[in-house]
């Protein structure tokens, strides 16, 4: 599901992800491994500040590995704890744990000198839409937990799932927004099928993919659409219409971008990162 965010959403979002930010440790930040940076809430270091965060590069087993080895680098050397993972499996889940602890170890260790017994860390998932929230939640809890609806606005008492016996989650997600500024975040969202397809031009997006792949993939590209090493020269524009041509649809090239897109979302062209280091801008390395 999509939601439309209106300033007034944002508000009021945000606001539920602070107040519920007070009664538990640990966020563990979910982003797509795909667009580790493009499905990041653009406020999120404002809105929870100092508190600990376990960063989750979610649905890695669509990514490039390695690609996401080097986002984890980055995340690292920004101070936070992260792991990728897949949260339809329960690969992750025990890593997730300890890297849990593992943020927490400082925390832990001041409590003991305070003579505070451990108890299960609390936790709350954090995210935009669609990078799995309930999914993990789903995982971690070992059971079908309550819909959400996707919707800020679903406001009750605290409850606290458990999860094993060091672990308890918030009963429902933060969701946040993505970042809007930039047009190509609002395409990469779309390509990975993250926010809907009505809010841009399905060719737009057919040739901002076919234009990612040929520079980042082009080998696949090639053996998908049966392209010569010279027709990935071509630009996006270009390429969309050799391979509507080549595929039969002539000068339908709605019916060739709404292929192409399936394909790249079904993983038809392998596992991809559209966020890429390399093109970090320098106030964004900065930080590392
Ligand atoms: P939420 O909006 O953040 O709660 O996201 P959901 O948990 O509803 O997940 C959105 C979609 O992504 C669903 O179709 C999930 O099955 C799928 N999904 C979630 N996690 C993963 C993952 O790690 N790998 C893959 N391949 N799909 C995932």
């Amino acid at each position: 599901m999509t939601i439309q965010w209106f300033p007034g959403h944002m508000a009021k979002a945000r606001r539920e992800v602070t107040e519920k930010l007070k009664f538990v440790d640990i966020v563990f930040e979910l982003v797509d491994a795909r667009l580790p940076l493009s499905s990041r809430n653009p406020m999120l270091d404002q809105i929870i500040q100092q508190k600990p965060r376990l960063v989750i590069l979610n649905k890695a087993d669509l990514a490039d590995p390695k690609e996401t080895q080097a986002w984890q680098a980055y995340f690292k050397a920004q101070g936070h704890e992260v792991i990728a993972m897949n949260a339809k499996t329960n690969d992750g889940v025990k890593k997730l744990n300890q890297s849990a602890q593992q943020a927490l170890k400082e925390k832990r260790a001041r409590d003991a000198a305070r003579g505070i017994k451990p108890r299960a860390i609390r936790a709350m998932c954090i995210g935009i839409p669609n990078v799995g929230k309930s999914t993990l939640m789903n995982r971690l809890v070992g059971k079908k937990i309550a819909q959400t609806g996707n919707k800020p606005g679903v406001t009750k008492g605290q409850q606290w799932l458990r999860s094993g016996k060091d672990l308890e989650l918030l009963d429902t997600p933060g969701i946040l927004w993505p970042k809007f500024e930039d047009p190509d975040i609002g395409k990469k969202l779309a390509l990975t099928g993250a926010i809907k397809d009505d809010l841009l031009h399905m060719d737009d997006l057919a040739i901002f993919g076919l234009e990612f792949f040929s520079r980042f993939y082009p080998e696949r590209l090639s053996d998908r659409y049966k392209l010569s090493a010279e027709d990935l020269f071509l630009p996006g524009p270009d390429l969309l219409m050799l391979i509507s041509e080549k595929r039969g649809f002539r000068d339908d090239y709605q019916r060739a971008s709404e292929m192409i897109i399936h394909d790249i979302r079904q993983g038809k062209l392998g596992n991809y990162t559209l966020d890429r280091i390399e093109e970090l801008n320098p106030d964004e390395i900065s930080h590392q």
